[in-house]
């Protein structure tokens, strides 16, 4: 090539090379657009997250305001301006199932799962569908349950509730509008008491609690009718995988699977009920939300359910809608393995332990539930239950939550609230890890003194 052509070539190499460059700044800065009205938003969220309460506690967007700055809300028997002093003496509280063991989850994930809800945001009562229902949420909640293997919803119909407490009862509503007398409400024992509570609570021309399932089925009537049955599984309190005691043309069941995810049980097949309740509160952790799902076969069912939603709340909060399946399409971009693996570690590591506490044992018993294969996993599972459903099994501890409460300052759930015996008590293991180290800590301390008893009246 001749010296003027060369020239002229690399003239145009650098022309185009110049061009090119020119090109795809502008276009980086086309799409890094500088964010305006929600920095401010940010900025604040941050700010508070940034506050240090010592790890045993946390501070709020929406907390008091001290000194200009939201105050440390500290976890049980933690106190001090920044959560650092242990209280001595204090109570080891496992009575209520707050799933706080998901907050480190969400504390690493802070990025993927916030939402900014600008003052716009779904101002109207409906969406413009005209629907009390975000149809994203609705598809990603049916995607949810495919990849979790938990449950079918194919040609099911999807209703919202505010936490799933709110649809136990609208399907009772819903299920006793068609039976020829008021509803026999049942639940074998020991069952969750909200749903002879609430049952009682909202008693109407339509239904009333009618106490234990097995009674029916061992009464002498060879016709159970206008039924319907309560069966939560994994079971509150014990985690069992339950099936209905009670069928019959004329018997409704309520599967509440508020427990039936990785975290607290194997699944072993996909549910296929006529009436399933899910909840936002014990798959993310989000009982504040108060977001819960029911899947529903029957047509004139899912138009009762609506109509109860309607008068009684005009619809779920489109907030928590929002919230919710930002939180669900985290756990979807991953098909559940970041959140169910999480979880299923924690809680099987805190079964783990407190089993291991609680060998040493003569006079307490945990329930046994065997290791099965989760459809999930593609594994053999270990137990990894919500609750712990303890025994006393020495004749004269018939009240075990009293046994626990004065001898090792714990509080639990007595089990006559479950319409079982006193000589059993439920104890939470899904609060925060705080709460549950102090638990495990006073067991361990109660069975040493056992262990020191005997050993002294064997002397
Ligand atoms: N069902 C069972 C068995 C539960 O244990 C709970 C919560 N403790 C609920 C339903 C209600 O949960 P939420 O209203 O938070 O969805």
């Amino acid at each position: 090539m001749a010296k003027t052509d060369q020239n002229r070539y690399r003239l145009v190499c650098f022309i185009v090379s110049v061009a090119l460059n020119v090109f795809l700044i502008a276009n980086l800065c086309i799409s890094r657009k500088p964010l305006s009205w929600s920095t401010t938003a940010a900025a604040e969220a941050e700010a508070v997250a940034s506050i240090s309460c010592s790890g045993h506690g946390r501070a709020f967007l929406d907390g008091l305001i001290e000194n200009g700055k939201p105050v440390c809300e500290c976890n049980a028997c933690y106190g001090g301006p920044d959560c650092s002093q242990l209280l001595p003496n204090c109570v080891a509280d496992a009575d209520s199932g707050d799933p706080l063991f998901l907050e480190p989850f969400w504390l690493k994930n802070s990025g993927r799962s916030t939402v900014v809800i600008p003052g716009w945001h779904r101002m109207s009562y409906d969406y413009s569908d005209n629907s009390y229902i975000s149809q994203e949420l609705e598809k990603n909640i049916r995607k949810l349950h495919a990849i979790t293997k938990n449950a079918v919803t194919d040609g099911r119909y999807i209703v919202f509730g505010a936490g799933s407490t709110q649809l136990l009862n609208a399907a009772v509503y819903a299920l006793s509008m068609n039976m020829s007398s008021p509803a026999k409400v049942v639940a074998e024992k020991p069952f969750y008491p909200v749903y002879k509570e609430q049952t009682e609570f909202f008693k109407a021309k339509l239904f009333e609690f009618h106490g234990d399932a097995s009674l029916l089925r061992n009464g002498t009537s060879n016709t159970i009718e206008n039924v319907i049955e309560f069966v939560a599984s994994p079971n509150n309190p014990d985690g069992n995988l339950k099936k209905a005691v009670l069928e019959g043309p004329s018997v409704k069941t309520i599967h509440d699977y508020a427990y039936y995810w990785p975290h607290y049980t194997a699944i072993p097949a996909p549910a296929d009920e006529d009436l399933m309740i899910f909840t936002m509160s014990k798959l993310t952790g989000h009982a504040g939300s108060r977001f819960g799902w029911a899947i529903v076969k029957d047509k004139d069912v899912y138009e009762n359910m609506l109509k109860y939603k309607s008068l009684a709340d005009s619809g779920t909060s489109k907030d928590t809608q929002l919230r919710a399946l930002k939180l669900i399409k985290v756990v979807l971009e991953d098909g559940g393995q970041g959140i169910f693996n999480f979880a299923y570690k924690t809680m099987r590591g805190r079964w783990t332990k407190l089993n291991h506490v609680l060998s040493l044992s003569k006079r307490f018993k945990l329930q046994e539930i065997p290791p099965s294969f989760c459809k999930y996993s593609q594994t053999v599972r270990g137990a990894s239950p919500a609750f712990a459903w303890l025994k006393c099994a020495k004749e004269e501890d018939s009240n075990c939550h009293k046994v626990l409460h004065h001898e090792a300052n714990i509080l639990g759930r007595e089990g006559g609230s479950f319409n079982a015996e006193d000589r059993y008590v439920r104890l939470s293991l899904v609060k925060s890890a705080d709460d549950f180290n102090l638990l495990l800590d006073r067991l361990k301390e109660l069975v040493s003194m056992e262990e020191q008893n005997q050993t002294l009246r064997s002397s």
